[in-house]
């Protein structure tokens, strides 16, 4: 049996630049990447996400990250 690693999306706050960018209205057309304040970095919901990868090329600031599941 093959096993394939769980990654996920997540949003690195310390590069983040709150752009809005890679946000569901902007970016993300699977309504995933959410921002509920917005002086907050946006963060990605993974119950939504499907790893589509747009976020990695939207964000201008490389701030999406693409990381195995543990590291959350
Ligand atoms: S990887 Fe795709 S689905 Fe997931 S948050 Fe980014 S744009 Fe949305
Ligand atoms: S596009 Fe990048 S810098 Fe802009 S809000 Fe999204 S994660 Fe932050």
């Amino acid at each position: 049996m093959v096993t394939v690693p769980r990654r996920r999306m997540v949003v690195d706050e310390s590069i983040c630049r709150n752009c809005g960018k890679c946000l569901v209205t902007r970016g993300c057309k699977y309504m995933a990447a959410l921002r509920i304040d917005r002086d907050e970095p946006p963060y990605i919901d993974m119950g939504r996400c499907t790893l589509c990868g747009a976020c990695l090329q939207n964000c201008p600031f490389g701030a999406v990250v693409l990381v195995a599941a543990e590291h959350e």
